[in-house]
């Protein structure tokens, strides 16, 4: 119902809302975070990144529907007639997240729908409710049309009524790809507009000039930040053959020297698993490691202590038949391998049913270009800005979040044919 007006509200007002949300998001900064660390258990100073990140989403789009050209004209070689283009909001939307980033996610939709012209129906995920429930506070005192956002809690049978609602013209999903499957399903039956963020098996590739130390920082940020459960986790680690022993090394060190404990604790560099069915898939990994016979640099077992915690672990030589090559295991595990040349860690790199991000630690910039992943970066990692197109090629997903292909995602263009 509340389409009909928020579709034809003025750019102006809809960007004056997102810089609103953006605004209250500041003034209970604090209050986010602790909401964040309390419900996934990340440490304090992740939690930070990701409100932040959230609230520069919303300026982010504040601005760019802002700078949008409502009317453009399309040149033509026809004489006696004038094509105009311009963009229409998808309609309702149906946003559906998952647990490992709150409110990061949702920002990543919600934002450049709200810039489109879109309602939405968002379901915050079953297992991280408090920061999604809390941004519906501010969404309320920030006075927000009423129907323009509904949050709607509620686990896979909410998502599918979702999916399949005759009155929803687009999903975005972002999720596991078991479940990525059945929204797609579900949204064909009456062909819904859809996108879709799935998972990832990204590889990290360490070149021989690469600095040890600094290889290393890369590696842990990549797969042991928010204790593995990044859907961008560089989880397949290659490192040419040259400096692997010295690496290794120099990794097992800093992998069982992290602190992991209380995500309050500010010296805490890895929290517990979101929850006691993510840390059973991590111990799931570490029993088929073992029956793999894989070789066990650090970790291999989940922490004795009270909690859902899991220890750092990394795997060396691991076969690519090994289903921890092969899976993604959603936790602090690592596989690697050793590489010959440029040609061999090229192909393992490419080598997965997955394709949404890789990073490469080189003074050689030109192999991204035949990473093929959505994201690559080049002595980097996991940082992603607004300005950027977040996506995955091959089964990593469809379609692209932020930057101009994530308000393209909530808009479809329109064209009027005038005679002059
Ligand atoms: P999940 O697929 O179990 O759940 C995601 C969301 O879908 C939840 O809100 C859940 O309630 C809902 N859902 C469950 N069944 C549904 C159904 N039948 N119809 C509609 N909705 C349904 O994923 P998760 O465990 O919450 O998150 C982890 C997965 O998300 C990983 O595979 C990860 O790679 C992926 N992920 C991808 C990205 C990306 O940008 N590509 C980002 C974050 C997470």
């Amino acid at each position: 119902a509340a389409y009909a007006n928020w579709s034809q509200t003025p750019v102006s007002v809809r960007a004056h809302y997102l810089h609103a949300i953006a605004d209250a998001m500041e003034q209970q900064f604090d209050k986010l975070v602790g909401l964040s660390v309390l419900n996934n258990g990340k440490p304090i100073e992740e939690a930070k990144i990701d409100v932040g990140d959230a609230i520069a989403c919303y300026r982010y789009y504040a601005n760019l529907i802002t700078d949008q050209e409502t009317w453009s004209e399309v040149p033509t070689n026809e004489a006696g007639i004038r094509l105009l283009k311009t963009f229409a909001p998808v309609g309702v939307c149906a946003l559906i997240v998952p647990w490992n980033f709150p409110m990061v996610t949702t920002s990543w939709k919600l934002a450049p729908a709200l810039a489109a012209g879109c309602t939405v129906v968002l379901k915050p995920s079953e297992v991280t409710l408090l920061p999604e429930l809390m941004l519906g506070n501010i969404l309320s005192s920030i006075d927000l049309p009423k129907g323009v956002v509904n949050i709607l809690p509620g686990a896979a049978e909410v998502g599918a009524a979702m999916t399949s609602h005759p009155l929803i013209d687009k999903v975005s999903f972002t999720g596991s790809n078991v479940v990525g499957e059945k929204v797609m399903t579900q949204a064909a039956k009456s062909i819904k507009d859809i996108s879709l963020e799935l998972g990832g098996k990204s590889a990290i590739v360490v070149r021989a000039d690469a600095d040890i130390d600094y290889a290393c920082d890369l590696i842990i940020g990549g797969v042991f930040t928010n204790a593995g459960q990044i859907c961008s986790a560089t989880s397949r680690l290659l490192v040419h053959e040259d400096i692997a022993p010295t690496l290794f090394e120099a990794l097992k060190v800093k992998t069982a020297t992290l602190q992991v404990g209380d995500g309050f604790d500010t010296g805490t560099q890895m929290g517990p698993m979101v929850s006691e069915q993510q840390l059973k898939q991590v111990k799931k990994y570490c029993d088929i490691a073992t029956a793999e016979h894989l070789t066990c640099l650090t970790g291999g077992e989940i922490s004795a202590r009270q909690g859902y915690f899991a220890v750092p672990t990394v795997y060396i030589d691991v076969p690519v038949t090994s289903q921890l090559w092969l899976e993604e295991v959603f936790g602090p595990v690592l596989v690697s391998k050793t590489f010959k040349d440029d040609a061999e860690a090229i192909r393992l790199a490419n080598d997965s049913k997955y394709a949404l991000a890789a990073t490469i630690v080189s003074t050689d910039e030109t192999m991204s270009l035949q990473i093929g992943a959505g994201h690559v970066w080049i002595n980097e990692q996991q940082i992603v800005l607004p300005e950027s197109g977040w996506g995955g090629f091959k089964q990593s997903g469809i379609g692209r979040e932020l930057g101009g292909g994530g308000l393209s995602a909530y808009q479809k263009s329109k064209h009027v044919l005038l005679s002059d």
